[in-house]
């Protein structure tokens, strides 16, 4: 069972099962490849209803931050970490059993913040091992890496506008983000600074209340009804898989473009976002602020610079794969895995 899964979800290069009973720790360590440098990418705790759950999260999301990293010219590999627990109960304990797992890897993986973990919670496992980025800033770390990924999000966003209605200023467009969390929040902001209109959702009320509190030009839409939401850019920022047959038929939107992983429930289903001519801007190349952030904090020295350099970039990437997609008839995550495994080849 366990293999039928590792064979489905691509060629890893190494996959690590850890148990600490003592202090509840349960997870995965997925290195996808470290073809290009070691292999970076976040932990996610989560109440997983099942370990096959588990499993299947870690391989997609290890797999995605390959291409992520290539896609965006980082000299690093992919990989993820998944704990198997509610993050409403995690203990600085747990962290650092964890950052003995991670410690034993000797640098294959690196990790980072991701849903369910935070700054502090890295703290916490660099008192076990080197390899851990998105430090706090007073310890010489970059911080949360969110507030990158947004950057990320919106300069695609730009790239997305201007080659579907050719236009090279956000301001006036209608956006409806999903999810009001760490990125969501960051992003909700920036594009209010480009003078945009903005619907706003969350399964969790208290948080889209607070940000209209302090900026009541929002509007709040139930977190049911979001995929109705007449707009020029659906952004989904909360979890997976939120595109599928079902929630396309129901987006009234021109463009897809957000910061969550693996937003399509299959591949199959980018074909029906281009039949239904909405331009897709391929998750894992928006969203990569945070891991070209941590990336270069992992480097040794944190250059503020680079990193926006880098993320200026992104730009210049997405173009590039909106006009091939478009010219050779391909959905745009195929010409990006094209772009991604072109670069790990040259270096095999
Ligand atoms: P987060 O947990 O802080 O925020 C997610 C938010 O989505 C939460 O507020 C949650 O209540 C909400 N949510 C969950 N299901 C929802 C639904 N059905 N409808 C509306 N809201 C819903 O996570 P985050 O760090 O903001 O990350 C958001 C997404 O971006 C995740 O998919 C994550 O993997 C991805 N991502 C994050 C980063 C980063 O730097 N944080 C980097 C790359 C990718």
């Amino acid at each position: 069972m366990v293999f039928e899964h590792i064979e489905r979800y691509g060629d890893h290069e190494q996959i690590v099962f850890f148990h600490e009973p003592s202090v509840n720790l349960k997870g995965i360590i997925a290195i996808h490849s470290t073809t290009l440098g070691p292999a970076l990418g976040g932990c996610r705790m989560w109440p997983y209803a099942s370990e096959k759950e588990a499993l299947v999260d870690v391989l997609k999301l290890s797999r995605g931050m390959t291409y992520k990293a290539a896609a965006a010219g980082l000299e690093q590999g992919g990989g993820k970490s998944v704990i198997i627990y509610d993050p409403k109960n995690k203990t600085p304990e747990l962290f650092k059993a964890f950052g003995r797992f991670i410690n034993s890897l000797n640098g294959a993986y690196i990790t980072a913040e991701d849903v369910g973990t935070s700054v502090e919670d890295m703290r916490y496992i660099r008192e076990s091992t080197p390899f851990v980025t998105g430090l706090p800033e007073k310890l010489g770390g970059s911080g949360d890496p969110s507030p990158f990924t947004a950057q990320s999000t919106l300069v695609g966003m730009k790239a997305a506008v201007a080659h579907k209605l050719k236009q090279n200023s956000l301001k006036d467009l209608k956006v409806a983000i999903q999810g009001m969390g760490h990125v969501g929040v960051y992003l909700a902001k920036y594009l209010l600074e480009e003078g945009c209109q903005l619907s706003i959702s969350d399964i969790f009320e208290k948080k889209v209340l607070q940000f209209k509190e302090k900026h009541p030009q929002v509007k709040i839409v139930h977190h049911e009804k979001i995929y109705d939401e007449e707009c020029d850019v659906f952004s989904p920022c909360a979890l997976g898989a939120v595109i599928n047959p079902k929630t396309l038929k129901r987006l009234k939107c021109s463009i897809i473009a957000g910061a969550a992983n693996n937003q399509l429930d299959t591949s199959e289903t980018e074909d029906i976002i281009r039949e239904r001519s909405i331009l897709y801007a391929p998750d894992f190349v928006i969203n990569a602020g945070g891991v070209i952030s941590v990336f270069v904090e992992s480097k040794g020295r944190y250059s503020k610079e680079e990193v926006q350099d880098r993320i200026s970039n992104i730009y210049n990437v997405l173009k590039e794969i909106f006009s091939i997609s478009e010219k050779d008839g391909k959905n745009a995550t195929d010409v990006a895995i094209d772009i991604a495994d072109k670069r790990i080849k040259e270096k095999c």
